[in-house]
């Protein structure tokens, strides 16, 4: 496992005068605090409290996992009980898990690229050989994967897309392609995982249902969290896995781990949920700030940004993606960056295999407006400089 270059030059970005785009994080101004106390209290002070305090069983709280089996089929018209949910702490442990469960050393894991720099780090670490397929504004071209496919010697053990405003692009995933990756996949016998934390988050464009519950797939492998719906510091994730065979592994894997996910923000998270509407009313104000925020950012790009920049336009999410004239290497660009005060994520470390050096993320969510317009100015400011 390898230290980060890039995490140690963004500690210096957290000092309060650096206006950070680095970050993928929601705006803490919206976290629901005090709805969030009064489940707590509720949680607590309830029949049910002193079971929220205790251990509990592996695959997660059952109500919880009735009403994801619920919200999944509401939102992504995904059919599973409540049997096929384990309750995670947070998505990224799942990533964990169906790393630890499904890959040997030297095994194929097939992506967008760029890719989640988190998933990436976990295939990594159970030394997994990732593979990063063209991929363009409307995500992971399904000709690459067919051709991949077809001449691999090997065939992956997974291929992880995130259809949905993807980390660290912004883009989605066309109904037309996720149609064909579905059938590609089904045909050369290779499952999906399919990670969604954004797709509630959406702004613009139509809302997709999930990959597994397209013509020809195979088992499905979902994950949703709580993190950008509700609050990231809760941990409380979800993975809907319909092979029984898979979930047990994945259960016993996550029984060694850490036992369980929290008794207490399981259910926590189950009545702030179980509240009629809070969470759509919740979910409707993080969507028009953020959809601001994001309209905001787009307009300083056509502003501030010389000739030779291209950009992402995302229908959601956090982030949005830019590519600048290939004579700017981003990780070097960032050292200037910090000193002016302004910050991002250089694009090098998300790319599989060769980086493309004159990208960068952007992060939208957890900036003001006043701090988007500044930091924008700013970064053009910058990148002008470096040309
Ligand atoms: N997957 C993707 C694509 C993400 O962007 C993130 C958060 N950065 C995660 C998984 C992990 O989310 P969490 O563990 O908070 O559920």
């Amino acid at each position: 496992m390898k230290p980060s270059a890039i995490r140690e030059i963004l500690k210096v970005t957290a000092a309060p005068d650096v206006i950070s785009f680095a970050g993928g994080l929601p705006a803490p101004e919206l976290f629901p605090v005090e709805a969030v106390a009064r489940s707590a209290q509720a949680v607590l002070l309830s029949a049910d409290g002193p079971a929220s305090l205790q251990y509990g069983v592996t695959e997660g709280h059952l109500p919880l996992r009735q009403w994801v089996a619920a919200h999944l089929a509401e939102t992504v018209s995904l059919s599973v009980t409540p049997d096929d949910i384990v309750i995670t702490h947070g998505s990224q442990q799942a990533l964990d898990l169906i790393a630890k469960v499904l890959l040997d050393p030297g095994d194929l894991v097939v992506t967008e690229n760029p890719a989640y720099l988190g998933a990436l780090q976990v295939f990594q670490a159970y030394e997994a050989h990732a593979v990063g397929l063209a991929s363009d504004a409307h995500g992971l071209q399904p000709t690459a994967l067919r051709a991949f496919l077809e001449s691999s010697p090997v065939r992956p053990k997974l291929l992880y897309l995130i259809p949905n405003y993807q980390n660290p692009t912004g883009v989605s995933l066309t109904a037309a392609r996720r149609a064909e990756i579905v059938r590609i996949a089904a045909h050369f016998g290779v499952p999906v995982l399919e990670d969604d934390p954004y797709g509630a988050l959406r702004f613009s464009g139509e809302a997709q249902p999930a990959l597994g519950t397209f013509p020809g797939a195979r088992d499905c492998l979902y994950l949703g969290t709580s993190s950008k719906i509700l609050a990231p510091g809760l941990r409380v994730a979800w993975l809907a896995v319909t092979d029984a065979g898979l979930r047990e592994k994945i259960t016993s894997a996550k029984q060694a781990a850490d036992l369980q996910t929290s008794s207490f923000t399981q259910r926590l998270v189950h009545h702030y949920v179980s509240q009629p509407g809070a969470l759509s009313a919740h979910v409707e104000t993080l969507r028009s700030v953020y959809a601001r925020r994001r309209d905001l950012m787009l307009a300083a790009l056509e502003r501030e940004l010389p000739a030779g920049c291209t950009w992402t336009k995302p229908d959601g999410g956090l982030f949005l993606w830019v590519t600048l004239p290939a004579s700017i290497d981003t990780t070097a660009l960032l050292q200037i960056a910090a000193r002016e005060k302004i910050a991002f994520v250089p694009g090098a470390p998300f790319w599989v295999g060769e980086p493309v050096r004159n990208t960068l993320r952007l992060n939208f969510s957890n900036s003001t407006e006043e701090r988007i317009e500044t930091g924008m100015a700013r970064l053009g400011a910058v990148i002008r400089a470096a040309l």
